[in-house]
């Protein structure tokens, strides 16, 4: 029988997690040609998340969990759940049940067709405000435009990835991650579920204007160097306007040998070159950022638990 992971990072979800966990049940139960495994992992949670998930292993042996040794972000609990889980295929899902557990079926359905990766695409995002749904978009834009791989349209990371996938996002060790532009890299058979995102069942959502402000800024920089180029195409017109008005002051001193009015010119062009130059060392910053936290080659993350194992962290 094919084994089944379904992947749930969770961060203080204790009032989510009971609706999550009877859902599941109920839809999994229903489903007997298949062996599942619901791994959690707890991302650091500062409430009774933990302790929940633990009860629910008691009863269901079908749950694991990964217990970190504190909160390292979605981003990276996603590539723990890949990291440990066992099943021939990976299912990505929130512990707010944003992502209905009722379009597994579907999803295993196109998976045995042979699709690798099978995505959830939104048809709407219910709960969600017009700024969040307008800034996504914008940003979605932005990336596609820059990059060159291909980024699925409305979609998050609610999806079934085949065991080569989960594999090759296992070879994808970086630090700043930015799973979404990392699923479209590998590659592999894609297929696109349309769904309705739901809104949050309940709690708060985790994310911040700044959290997502960095997670735009990582996708971009992790994935393309086109915004070093931005000092190429600013440096070319720069130059040429320098050696126009060069050019014009000379004509203009030498032929009608007026002063200029030297001060403003100076002050403007001083603005003018100071912007430039602070704006291009933001963006070297940013990739030598990268390239400094890349090359501390660190371990992602910490466990501190795995299924009622304290993980001694031993060096071998
Ligand atoms: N999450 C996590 N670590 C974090 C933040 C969030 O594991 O630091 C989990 C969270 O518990 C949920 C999923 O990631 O299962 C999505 O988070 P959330 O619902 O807050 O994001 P949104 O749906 O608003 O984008
Ligand atoms: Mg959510």
């Amino acid at each position: 029988m094919k084994k089944v992971t379904i992947l749930i990072p969770a961060y203080n979800e204790e009032e989510s997690l009971p609706y999550l966990y009877k859902r599941l049940e109920d839809l999994i139960s229903k489903i007997d040609n298949y062996e599942f495994e619901i791994l959690f992992i707890n991302d650091g949670s500062k409430d009774r998340t933990l302790e929940l998930i633990k009860e629910y292993r008691k009863k269901d042996n079908r749950i694991s969990y990964v217990n970190f040794s504190r909160n390292f972000g979605k981003e990276v609990a996603m590539l723990a759940g890949f990291d440990y889980a066992k099943g021939d295929c990976v299912i990505i899902m929130d512990a707010d049940l944003q992502d209905p557990p009722e379009l597994i079926p579907t999803l295993l359905k196109y998976w045995e067709e042979g699709y690798d990766d099978v995505y959830a695409q939104r048809r709407s995002r219910k709960g969600e405000t017009f700024l969040k749904k307008f800034t996504s978009k914008m940003y979605y834009r932005v990336l596609q435009k820059l990059t060159k791989v291909e980024i699925q349209k409305d979609t998050g990371d609610f999806r079934l990835l085949d065991r080569r996938c989960v594999n090759a996002l296992r070879k994808m060790r970086e630090t700043q991650r930015c799973s979404k532009s990392m699923f479209s890299w590998i590659g592999y058979k894609k297929k696109a579920v349309l769904y309705d995102r739901d809104p949050r069942i309940a709690g708060k959502t985790k994310w911040n204007y700044a959290k997502l402000m960095n997670l735009a800024i990582d996708g971009i920089t992790s994935f393309t160097t086109s915004p070093l180029r931005i000092s190429t195409f600013l440096a070319i017109p720069t130059f040429l306007m320098l050696i126009i008005y060069f050019i014009y002051v000379i004509i203009k001193c030498v032929r009608l040998s007026i002063p200029i009015q030297a001060f403003q010119a100076t002050i403007l062009l001083i603005l003018f070159f100071s912007a430039i130059q602070i704006m291009l060392f933001g963006i070297v910053g940013e990739y030598l950022g990268r390239i400094f936290n890349e090359t501390k080659n660190r371990p992602i993350y910490f466990v501190d638990e795995y299924n009622d194992k304290r993980e001694e962290n031993e060096i071998k």
